[in-house]
Formats: structure tokens, sequence, C-alpha cells
């Protein structure tokens, strides 16, 4: 069979933004890529559509945030982005309190108003804490919690949720997965610190449209899963971009690399408001899932009358689910570098990239900006991409 039909210079795996900006650039600079993606649409997880007027994030609510400038002027070729900023409110068996731990999180919890008080109250929790431990360290998440912000914190707002994420006990999770517990004596609710935030108008996808339809350098084939196929592909394309799960890739030779996943409901409400917020975070260990988002409060648009929101749940891993989340312990991380040691011998002809190519959570700035990087090394380029005024979109 003849896959490479068209004299492609490129295989892309994976119209996720790793994927699709690298084909992107390839395509500017003359090279041919077909891109193969094993679901039915674009944009990986960060695949939003329309419906009643609202736009939904199907896998779960995707801020853009970051610090990076070029990063930032380069998605705001393809989409206008709203000034959205992220507040997020707590739900701990029907107390509510804001996020992340502020002025606000620490009234509501003790009635503090002024940044001294509120320094003392966590003071006296962390000393009572630190004083439990004597001259050990925290042996587990929750004895790391309690000492980096005190019990009250811990327990409703920390320890059920990071339960749920994790599908474990505090006391069976080991301490490193928190290493710091910001708090702010301010009162801003302002989930991230980053200078630039907001959503695309009119959501996600559009980007990869503009990336990827019409381009005559560019082909994708949806519904099409790399394996179906492997070795004709390998066999055939001379460069090959991957960006699905490594260790699948090499058959899990080395074993299976863990994740967490998460399943998502989604329900159509006859409502104008359902939640008074864009995001609730249920923060109790007996409400199966992790947070409530109702779309129409990320961009203020909906249909009169109706409103759509989804609930999240983490989930165990296996092969039949979607994997979100990789377990950077010690044991994924020693078995990751055998599939990555292995990865380096084919690099003549294969890149592993993103997420699931290098079993590591990347933001989206932070895949943005390692795409870019690898276009840079591909195509040896040693500047900065500066396209906020030198495109049509
Ligand atoms: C619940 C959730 C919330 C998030 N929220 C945020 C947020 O608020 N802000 C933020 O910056 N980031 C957020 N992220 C992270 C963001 O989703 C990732 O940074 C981004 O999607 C990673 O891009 P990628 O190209 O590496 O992977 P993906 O987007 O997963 O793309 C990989 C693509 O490859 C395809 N593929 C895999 N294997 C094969 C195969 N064998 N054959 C063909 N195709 C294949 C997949 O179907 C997928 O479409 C969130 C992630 C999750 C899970």
């Amino acid at each position: 069979m003849a896959l490479n039909d068209k004299n492609y210079d490129y295989l892309v795996v994976g119209a996720g933004p790793f994927g699709a900006i690298f084909a992107y650039e390839a395509a500017k600079r003359g090279k041919r890529s077909l891109i193969i993606e094993k679901r039915s649409h674009l944009a990986g997880n960060m695949y939003t559509h329309t419906e009643s007027g609202i736009t939904v994030h199907d896998f779960g609510a995707h801020i853009f945030h970051t610090d990076n400038k070029e990063v930032w002027d380069y998605i705001r070729q393809f989409a206008d982005f709203n000034g959205y900023q992220n507040q997020v409110v707590a739900n701990y068996k029907g107390e509510l309190y804001n996020l992340p731990f502020n002025m606000n999180t620490f009234y509501e919890m003790w009635g503090t108003k002024t940044p001294a008080e509120a320094k003392a109250k966590i003071d006296e929790q962390k000393s009572a804490a630190l004083a439990d431990l004597g001259d050990r360290e925290p042996r587990n998440l929750e004895e790391q919690a309690i000492s980096l912000i005190g019990t009250d914190i811990y327990q409703k707002l920390i320890k059920g949720y990071t339960e749920k994420q994790w599908g474990r006990k505090a006391t069976e999770l080991p301490a490193f997965i928190i290493k710091r517990l910001p708090v702010r004596f301010i009162y801003d609710n302002n989930y991230f610190n980053h200078r630039y935030q907001g959503i695309p108008v009119g959501g996600y996808t559009q980007i990869f449209e503009k990336m990827l339809n019409d381009n005559p350098l560019i082909d994708v084939k949806l519904n099409e899963d790399f394996f179906t196929h492997k070795d004709e592909y390998l066999a055939e394309f001379p460069r090959v971009l991957y960006t699905g799960m490594i260790d699948q890739f090499f058959d899990y030779k080395h074993g299976e690399l863990e994740y967490r996943s998460l399943r998502f409901e989604h329900e159509t409400i006859d409502s104008d408001n359902y939640q008074g917020n864009s995001v609730i975070n249920y923060t109790d260990a007996e409400t199966p899932f992790t947070r409530v988002m109702e779309w129409r409060h990320f961009d203020g648009l909906a249909d009169e009358g109706k409103t759509i929101i989804t609930r999240e749940y983490p989930q165990d891993w296996d092969r039949s689910k979607e994997a979100y989340y990789p377990v950077n312990d010690e044991k994924n991380t020693n078995l990751y570098k055998e599939y990555a040691k292995e990865a380096r011998t084919h690099k003549d002809q294969i890149i592993f990239g993103g997420r699931l190519g290098q079993y590591r959570y990347y933001d989206m700035d932070q895949v943005f900006n390692a795409a870019l990087n690898e276009v840079r090394q591909e195509f040896d380029i040693d500047q900065d991409f500066n396209f906020a005024h030198d495109e049509e979109h």
C-alpha cells in the first residue's frame, strides 16, 4: 500500500498542538506533511465545539496563561483572546472558599482580616504540625501538606480533592507531589500568576483549522491510528513526528508507563446561570467528581435560557481509556528514561514530541514553546519567531 503517495517530507502523528504547529511551520518552509489523527477531530485535548451558542471545552477547562511573550504573540495570530481570568471557588460540604489560597480564603476559613492575622493563624497551625513531626521529614503527602499550610486548609481544601485526583489516600501518596503551597496575603482570586491569560473568542479549534485546513502542503487524515500501519508508515516516510504514547511506540517492551485518566459528563440545563462561576472544585472526598465547569461563564456567550455544565471525574487509567496525566514518580520516570534512550537511537527518522511522546505534563504554552523549539532545531533557525505582524490571520 502506498501511504506516502504524495512524496511527503513528514508524517505527523497527532493533530494536537505539537503536531499542528510542527506541520504548519514545516509548510511555511516548503515541506509537505501528512497528519494522521486517531480521533475524529483536530486540536487534541484543546478541542472545543459550540452548541446552544456556548463554547464547550470537551476535554476539560483550558485556560491559556503564560509569561512567554513569543508564545502569546504566536497563538494570537490565529484567534482573538478575551480577558478571562480564572477565579475558582471551592465547595467543601456546602462551605464555599475562594481559591487559590489568599486573604479571601483566610477570611472565609478563620475570619482573619489583615495579613498579620492570617500569617499568625497559618504559623500557629504549621508549628503544631512541625511539633508533631519532631526531627523527621514528612513521610507522605498528608504530613507534607500539613507542615506547609496547617490542618484546617489541608482538611477542607486539599485532602479530599487530592485523594480523588490520585485515587489513593493522602497518607499513601509520596510527599514530593506537593513541593510548595503558594499562599497570597492579598485579596486576589486570580488563579494564575502569569502576565498573559485568556481564552480564544470562539474556542480553540479554529486555531487548528486556520493552521491546517486549506494548506496546500498539509493533508489531514482523521480517524487514522498510526498503529494500524506502523511498519508501512515507517518504511515510507523519511521523517516522522510522533506525538502518541512513547511506550506504545515500542510495544511496551520495557513495561507500561502509568497515567491518570478522567471522565467528562456534559449536561445541558434550561437555565441562564446554574452555578454562578466558571469552575467550582468539590474538595470533599465523598462527591465523586472533582470539579464542575459552566461554560457560558468563560466568555459570557450563550443562547438565552441554556447553559452547559461538565462534571470532571478522575479515574484509573488502562489502555482502553484516554491517558491525561503522566505519573511522574520515580518508577515511571526511570521507565520513561529507558524509552527515551531507545528513542534517541531512532533520531535520524523519528522525533518524539508532546505530552505523550515525552511523558511529561505540559501546559499549552509549554507545548507551544516546545514545538517552536523543535521547529527551530529541525530547520536550523536561530532566532525568535515573531509572527504577530507578518501573518494575514
Ligand atoms: C483536563 C485537562 C485540563 C487542562 N487544562 C489546561 C489549562 O487550563 N491550561 C493549559 O495551558 N493547559 C491545560 N491542559 C494541557 C493541554 O491539554 C496540553 O498542554 C496539550 O493538549 C498538549 O498537547 P500535545 O500536542 O502534546 O498533546 P495532545 O493535545 O494530546 O495531542 C496529541 C494527539 O495525538 C493523537 N494521537 C495519539 N496517539 C495516536 C496514534 N497512535 N495515532 C494517531 N493519533 C494519535 C491524540 O489523539 C491527540 O489528538 C489541560 C489538560 C487536561 C487533560
